[in-house]
């Protein structure tokens, strides 16, 4: 950085700190995670010096030819990974992606089904403060009381009820497997489309750990950078009869040029994911996100459905009489990096929350195993039982920071 030290000493300072944090915080942000140094450095390159409108061989621009391989073999180790008859490497963002199947499927304000925001839905499956909300009749389904898991039998009778156009399948705060093969006979019942937004689930599906959403779906969307363990962005996955649809809709539809450092830097993510080691580490998500799951309940803690299936938890705070928020900023304290998050039939606006969201991906990455979940664990309780006792919390911080330092490479 010693370019940027000269021109922009400020942002480099923020840079070398931000750099400090991430290596000394226990990360369980769920939908976060640590890139390898070779994403990061196809992330950095020349490549975003690029215009390339268009697809590869059909650009806008001239001196593309360079940048045109970089483009097919992201979409070639996509396909590979995912048995994708089509794939659309240029989404932003994973809430491009989504726009994208929604701009090119559904008349304007027709009816979308999604998963409700604090049932454990994204924000882009029609929240009304959302463009998709805003510009689509979206109709929400959410889980059972009881077990809280995804009520497939309200999935049924609200699409039999509003014949959506298209149903989204996929979730930002979901700890169980989902079936998509039910999503799919639901979705043909009623003669609607289904896009499974696999965002969180990428790096699960991509080793074979979490059922497939491609066999089911008309559209899969993504991002690169959750458990796939890649740079930021999204992605689109298709059946051939949708891709000139699909690829009209991300450009020219909602996006200009596309960024060429990235798509790169997803082909690297995508080399990386086809690897024996990717599949180890994605086993080892969900080895420590049970662990550390068990860990929790074992000090009385109420998990959202009892427990994962995947890479994360739901931790239900109501009966510590805690509220996500307080419980955010006490972690924080300590060098702890997770969100408040609304639970299933919440009843805390989404600033304060009654619960919050733990993942495992990043930990993972930086090298920790089931009883490194276990310490952490310990550490959180720790927490929750000293939330007001400052002098504890400072304590909590230097055991946390001691910790952590072990897995610093
Ligand atoms: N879809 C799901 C299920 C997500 O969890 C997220 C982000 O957390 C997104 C889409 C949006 O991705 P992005 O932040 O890249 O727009």
């Amino acid at each position: 950085m010693q370019e940027l030290k000269k021109v922009d000493p400020e942002i480099a300072a923020i840079i070398a700190e931000e750099e400090q944090r991430q290596a000394h915080n226990i990360e369980l942000i769920a939908s976060e995670n640590f890139v390898s140094p070779a994403v990061m450095e196809a992330a950095g390159s020349v490549l975003t010096n690029k215009y390339a409108e268009g697809y590869p061989d059909k650009r806008y621009y001239g001196g593309c030819e360079v940048i045109d391989q970089a483009e097919k073999l992201a979409i070639q180790r996509a396909r590979e990974i995912y048995q994708a008859e089509h794939v659309n490497v240029q989404p932003h963002s994973g809430s491009q992606a989504n726009q994208a199947v929604y701009f090119s499927q559904v008349s304007e304000g027709g009816t979308i089904l999604g998963m409700d925001l604090t049932h454990g839905g994204h924000l882009s499956h029609g929240s009304p403060v959302n463009i998709s909300g805003k510009y689509y009749n979206f109709v929400h389904y959410g889980v059972t009381r009881e077990k809280e898991i995804i009520d497939y039998e309200q999935v049924r009778r609200l699409a039999e009820e509003h014949q959506p156009e298209l149903i989204v399948a996929g979730a930002s705060a979901y700890p169980r497997v989902i079936n998509f093969k039910t999503f799919k006979e639901i979705a043909d019942s009623v003669g609607a489309l289904l896009m499974v937004d696999m965002a969180h689930i990428a790096g699960l599906v991509a080793a074979g750990l979490h059922p497939s959403p491609v066999p089911y779906a008309d559209f899969v969307t993504t991002t690169t950078h959750k458990t796939l363990r890649g740079t930021r962005g999204g992605m689109i996955l298709c059946k051939q009869k949708y891709a000139k649809a699909i690829d009209k809709a991300i450009f020219p539809g909602i996006q200009g040029g596309p960024l060429m450092h990235i798509v790169a830097a997803k082909a690297v993510t995508f080399k990386e994911a086809l690897t024996p080691d990717f599949k180890k580490y994605q086993k080892q998500i969900i080895n420590n996100a049970r662990s550390l799951a068990n860990a929790l309940s074992s000090y009385g803690l109420r998990l959202v459905s009892g427990g994962t299936d995947n890479h994360m938890m739901l931790v239900d705070l109501t009966n510590m009489n805690l509220t996500g928020k307080e419980v955010e900023e006490a972690l924080d304290k300590v060098g702890i990096t997770v969100n408040k998050n609304t639970i299933p039939f919440e009843t805390r606006s989404p600033f304060v929350t009654s619960g919050i969201r733990i993942g495992t991906p990043a930990v993972t990455t930086r090298g920790m195993k089931e009883n490194d979940m276990e310490q952490i664990a310990k550490f959180i309780f720790a927490v929750l039982k000293n939330i007001e006792a400052e002098q504890k919390l400072a304590q909590l911080k230097e055991e946390v920071y001691a910790f952590s330092e072990r897995f610093v490479k």
